[in-house]
C-alpha cells in the first residue's frame, strides 16, 4: 500500500538511534536507579538550553506540577489562580495538596490566561498564580509579573509546550518562582513519560532537592554535606530512573534539528492556509511577541459545528487532526473541586472551535503536502 492510503496520525514519538545505545548502557550498569550519570548529563543540557542554575529531573510533567504546588505551600484553605483552558494536572495538582483552584478566563486570540482576570481573581486566599504558555507562545508575563510583586504572589509558569522559547520576558520556565516542563512523547522532546522543574527561586532549592528524595536530605548526603541521609520533610518519589534520563539525554542532542523539522511544517502550514483561512472565516494562529514552540498549529473556525465537520472531514480522509483541552471548570472534578471567577465565554469559545493539525518531525512533504490537500477539499 501506498503511504497515501496511511492514515497520517496526529502525533508520532521522535526517534533518536543513541537512545536505544544509553539504555544499553544503563541496562548493564549497576546505577538503574535515579540520579546516575544520564540524568545529570541531561540535567546539564537542560541548564544550557533554558539558561536555569537549578534543574531536577522529574517522573513526569504531572509530578513536577505537584513539587511546584507544595514548594509554594499550597495547603488546605489555599487558593491558586489558573487557567480552565489546560491540562488536567494544572488543576489536579492543586487539589492533590488540598488547595483550591480558581479558574479564569484566557484570551481569544491565544488561549493563554489573561492578566487583568487574574488580578481580579485575588482574594487574601490566594497562594500562588498558574499560568501555561499555550503552544509555547508566551503569556504576557510583563502582565503577570507585575501582579505577582503587587500582591506578594508566587507564580508557577506550565511550560510543557515551550521548552527553552526565547521571549523578551526572559527564557520560558525561568521568569516564574518555579516552573514545569513536560517530556511525555507527545512533547517537542520526550523520553516515554518525563518531566523536570526549574526553581528560579533559590530560597526553594534545598527544600525542592528534599521533596524530590522521599523527603529526606538525600541530595545532601551523597555531595558528602551530612553524615547520613534522614527523613526530614514531607516527600515523594519524583526522580526518574537512568533508563528514562537515558532516552532523554539522547533527545536533547537532537532539540535544535527537532525544533527545526518542527518549524518547517508549522511554516508550511501557516503560509499555505492564509487564503482557505479567509474563505472559511477561520484564524491562523498570531503569537503576539512573534514566538512560539511549533508545539501545536490550530486553526480557530467559527463555531463549534464547523470545527467538528471540518475533524470529521479530515478523519474521513485519513488524517488525524484533534480537538485540544476539554474547559476544567465545567469538567466534573473541576465542578466539585474548584470556583470560577467570571465568565468563561472565551474558554468555551476557545475550545469549542480549535482544531489541530498533525505536527511531528518524522513527518514527510507528502505528508504535510496530503493534510494541506485534505484540508482544501473541505467544504
Ligand atoms: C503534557 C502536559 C502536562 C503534563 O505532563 P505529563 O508529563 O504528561 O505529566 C501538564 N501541562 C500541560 C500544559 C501539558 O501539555
Amino acid at each position: 500500500m501506498s503511504t497515501n492510503t496511511e492514515n497520517i496520525l496526529f502525533s508520532e514519538p521522535f526517534r533518536v538511534p543513541l537512545a536505544t545505545e544509553n539504555l544499553i548502557t544503563v541496562i548493564n550498569s549497576d546505577h538503574i536507579h535515579g540520579d546516575g550519570p544520564f540524568t545529570s548529563s541531561a540535567t546539564h543540557k537542560l541548564s544550557k538550553l533554558t539558561g536555569s542554575k537549578n534543574v531536577l529531573l522529574t517522573t513526569s510533567g504531572t509530578a513536577a506540577l505537584e513539587m511546584a504546588v507544595r514548594l509554594l505551600h499550597v495547603g488546605p484553605g489555599d487558593e491558586v489562580i489558573v487557567p480552565s483552558f489546560t491540562f488536567s494536572s494544572g488543576a489536579a495538582s492543586i487539589v492533590a495538596a488540598g488547595g483550591m483552584p480558581v479558574f479564569v478566563d484566557i484570551e481569544g486570540d491565544t488561549g493563554n490566561i489573561d492578566p487583568a482576570l487574574v488580578k481580579a481573581a485575588i482574594t487574601p486566599k490566594t497562594k500562588a498564580i498558574s499560568v501555561m504558555h499555550y503552544g509555547g507562545v508566551p503569556v504576557n508575563m510583563d502582565a503577570i509579573m507585575a501582579i505577582s510583586r503587587d500582591h506578594n504572589i508566587p507564580v508557577i509558569e506550565d511550560n510543557a509546550h515551550g521548552l527553552a522559547v526565547e521571549t523578551r520576558f526572559g527564557t520560558l520556565g525561568t521568569i516564574g518562582s518555579v516552573a514545569i516542563q513536560s517530556f511525555h512523547d507527545t512533547k517537542n522532546i520526550h523520553c516515554g513519560e518525563g518531566g523536570a522543574i526549574l526553581i528560579n527561586d533559590p530560597a526553594l532549592v534545598e527544600a525542592a532537592e528534599i521533596m524530590r528524595e522521599k523527603g529526606t536530605n538525600r541530595s545532601k548526603f551523597l555531595r558528602g554535606q551530612v553524615d547520613k541521609y534522614t527523613w526530614v520533610e514531607w516527600g515523594s518519589s519524583f526522580l526518574p530512573s537512568e533508563l528514562n534520563a537515558a532516552v532523554l539525554d539522547a533527545q536533547l542532542d537532537e532539540f535544535e534539528n527537532i525544533q527545526k523539522k518542527r518549524f518547517s511544517i508549522w511554516n508550511t502550514y501557516q503560509s499555505e492556509l492564509v487564503e482557505w483561512a479567509a474563505e472559511h472565516s477561520a484564524t491562523l494562529m498570531s503569537p503576539p511577541e512573534g514566538v512560539h514552540a511549533a508545539h501545536v498549529f490550530f486553526v480557530l473556525m467559527p463555531d463549534q459545528y464547523k470545527r467538528d465537520a471540518l475533524l470529521a472531514h479530515l478523519r474521513s480522509r485519513g488524517v488525524i487532526g484533534t480537538f485540544h483541552y476539554v474547559p476544567l471548570h465545567s469538567s466534573p472534578a473541576g465542578v466539585k473541586y474548584g470556583r470560577v471567577h467570571g465568565s468563561m465565554d472565551k474558554t468555551d469559545s476557545f475550545s469549542g472551535r480549535l482544531a489541530r493539525l498533525p505536527l511531528w518531525p518524522g513527518m514527510s512533504d507528502e505528508q504535510v503536502k496530503r493534510v494541506l490537500d485534505t484540508m482544501k477539499s473541505f467544504q
